[in-house]
């Protein structure tokens, strides 16, 4: 409808020019007027600036068309972080070559036909307007061919214009080429940050999209490495090759249906939440979108289970009859209002808190006291076999009596305890306050704590053992290490004052080109855990300087290591967790030394500055620091 006001526009001005009767001229020459039609190209260009923000947008809405097109293969080619090509190579239903010209026009679409289309999908967000102002804004390449036909299409666009169409072979399906994004809008192309921001934001979209969409493969390609490269399998496969294979274990279905919404997908275990945000994700109707109030929602089933500053992992669908949810559309934004957001809140957090409970992470908690809870399918079912030995396997089983455990859900009994199982889920291993958290303020006033038993015993080589008043603690050695440095780590690159042990030989370290972009990048964050690195040529590095406490001869292998786990955490390493992978890795590396474990002073000090740890139970990679066997298990022992 726009696009015949514009014609009609168009020719309105070509009727001032000439076609008009002279006295209405004369009117028009008389009178000043002062209103002038913008150009399609400008108006193109101005509207372009809504949808097309930066490199990711652009990113975004031709990955969104390629899924329309029903491709099941989705290849994303991105240089200098989308500022010289951004590229999406499909394999779906591709364009006739009428099609493929009228897809770059204002408000052109095949996905609108008639009003009632437009109630149901608007919520998809399509405007037709995404190639429009991708072709203003940008120099665009297009081929594109569609099964029936023997050739393809190609067309080359330069600020809106078709400068080349022509017959092409082509695979079937759409290859669009993005080139140049802004180039001519300076001011635009000048407001971009830098790559690693850019290139950022490029992951965020493409990680959301991936995670939306499992069956469909994917592969993004950024400067000629290849960054990502999932298989079509299901959301759990999708999420551990996105994120990490540490995330495998640390997974956690949800499922849940009620009368106003369905929820599916998967929430982290506590000890697997981090101090940065990002791992999180809503998508309703399988649209990403960010609510504070949502997000609230899961947060409060954690309430307890994980520190204040820490984010649990989600990744939620929530499916919800379109007419009760006013999504945004706005292409940029991803906002959203429910008809009943309240009852939604109320939904989404007992889902949360059941799934943890079921998983017997968590007590569950109020689940007696709110009838909308009561009537989740799942609360009703019996747990099934496989659920039941998940559970058996898992730690707080063996540590909760069969009575508390949380996964038996018994609406009478209503979980009398749970304040009790509660204080021991929070303190895992610790019965009687044993050993108080150091973010209590009574840690070291404590004659309880085990950093003032003066005698540790070492046990093979690799444990300690030390008494504390409810029995023995027993401390894995090397996991305490690792502990100990990833806090020393993060204190250093928090206070952005990492002391560096010097070489007195500096080595020249060869990555692979497709590398070399990856340690550019993040030598700044090495140098926060106390790496002193210098590029030197395209491919070449040299180490001037290590963390402290590396034993000679492992600078190079820990590099190695540290780019591998870059690599595999890609998406983590720009979702502003380049830091947590940094830190955990070297930890683990530095925490292998054990030398000087014989000597007393030795255990005493690791088990103090145990202690002094913000998180002293658990790894950062959440493995058991120590454990602690009661007396009465030792009574029982010994009959
Ligand atoms: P919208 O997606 O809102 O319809 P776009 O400007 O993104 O608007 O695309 C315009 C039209 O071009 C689409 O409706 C579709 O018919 C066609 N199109 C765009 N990209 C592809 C693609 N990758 N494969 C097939 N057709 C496409
Ligand atoms: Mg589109």
């Amino acid at each position: 409808m726009c696009k015949k006001l514009i014609k009609y526009a168009i020719s309105h001005n070509a009727a001032r020019a000439g076609i008009f009767p002279l006295f209405l001229r004369q009117t028009i020459t008389t009178v000043p007027d002062i209103i002038q039609l913008l150009s399609d190209h400008i108006a193109n260009q101005i509207a372009a600036g809504e949808v097309i923000q930066r490199p990711a947008s652009a990113v975004k809405e031709l990955m969104e068309n390629a899924i329309d097109a029903g491709a099941t293969e989705i290849q994303l080619v991105v240089k200098d972080a989308g500022k010289e090509l951004i590229q999406v190579i499909d394999n779906g239903i591709g364009m006739s070559p009428t099609d493929a010209r009228m897809s770059f026009e204002r408000h052109a679409t095949s996905k609108i036909r008639n009003i009632s289309d437009l109630f149901t999908i608007r919520t998809m967000g399509f405007r037709g307007e995404a190639l429009a102002s991708i072709a203003a804004v940008a120099q665009v390449e297009l081929r594109t061919r569609i099964e029936d036909m023997d050739t393809g299409t190609r067309l080359v666009i330069e600020g809106t214009e078709i400068k080349t169409a022509e017959p092409v072979a082509t695979a079937k399906g759409t290859n669009l080429m993005v080139k140049n994004l802004f180039y001519n809008v300076p001011a635009r192309r000048h407001f971009l940050k830098s790559n690693t921001t850019e290139f950022r934001h490029i992951i965020d979209e493409f990680t959301r999209i991936a995670l939306a969409h499992p069956g469909i493969a994917f592969r993004l390609f950024h400067n000629g490495a290849e960054q990502f490269h999932l298989e079509a399998g299901n959301l759990k496969t999708r999420i551990v090759n996105l994120l990490g294979n540490s995330y495998e274990k640390n997974l956690v279905p949800v499922e849940e249906t009620t009368d106003l919404l369905h929820i599916r997908g998967f929430i982290g275990k506590p000890e697997a939440a981090t101090r940065t945000r990002g791992m999180q994700f809503f998508f309703i109707n399988n649209r990403f979108i960010r609510n504070a109030y949502l997000n609230h929602a899961v947060m409060n089933a954690y309430e307890g289970l994980i520190e204040k500053e820490a984010f649990p992992f989600y990744v939620l669908f929530l499916e919800v009859d379109p007419s009760k949810v006013d999504v945004n559309v706005h292409p940029t934004k991803q906002e959203v209002k429910f008809e009943d957001d309240r009852l939604m809140y109320t939904y989404l957090n007992a889902a949360v808190k059941h799934a943890l409970a079921r998983y017997n992470i968590a007590p569950s908690l109020d689940f007696s006291l709110s009838a909308e809870i009561q009537q989740l399918p799942s609360v009703q079912l019996p747990s099934t076999q496989q659920n039941r030995e998940d559970v058996q396997k898992g730690y707080l089983f063996n540590n909760f009596t069969q009575k508390g455990q949380a996964h038996f859900i018994d609406k009478n009994d209503g979980l009398k305890h749970w304040q009790e199982l509660y204080a021991i889920a929070k303190q895992p291993g610790s019965s009687d306050n044993a050993i108080s958290l150091p973010s209590q303020p009574t840690l070291h006033a404590d004659n309880d704590d085990p950093a003032n038993s003066k005698n540790a015993l070492l046990v093979q080589g690799s444990m300690l053992l030390t008494t504390v008043k409810s029995g023995l603690m027993l401390i894995h050695i090397r996991r305490a290490q690792e502990r100990i440095w990833y806090e020393r780590l993060l204190e250093e690159w928090n206070s952005g004052n990492t002391p560096s042990q010097q070489l007195l030989f500096p080595i020249t370290y060869e990555t692979a080109t497709a590398d070399a972009l990856l340690l550019t990048e993040a030598l700044p964050d090495l140098a926060r855990i106390g790496f002193d690195i210098a590029p030197f040529g395209p491919k070449t590095f040299i180490i001037q300087g290590t963390p402290t406490a590396l034993p000679s001869g492992e600078e190079k292998n820990l590099l190695d290591e540290v780019i591998e786990q870059l690599k595999h955490g890609a998406s983590d390493a720009v979702n502003n967790k380049r830091s947590e992978i940094l830190l955990t890795h070297v930890a683990r590396r530095l925490s292998r030394n054990k030398q000087g474990i014989h000597q007393p002073e030795a255990q005493q000090a690791l088990i103090d500055e145990l202690f002094a740890c913000t998180q002293p139970e658990y790894t950062p990679d959440g493995k058991r620091v120590f454990t602690i066997i009661r007396r009465e298990a030792l009574d029982e022992m010994l009959g």
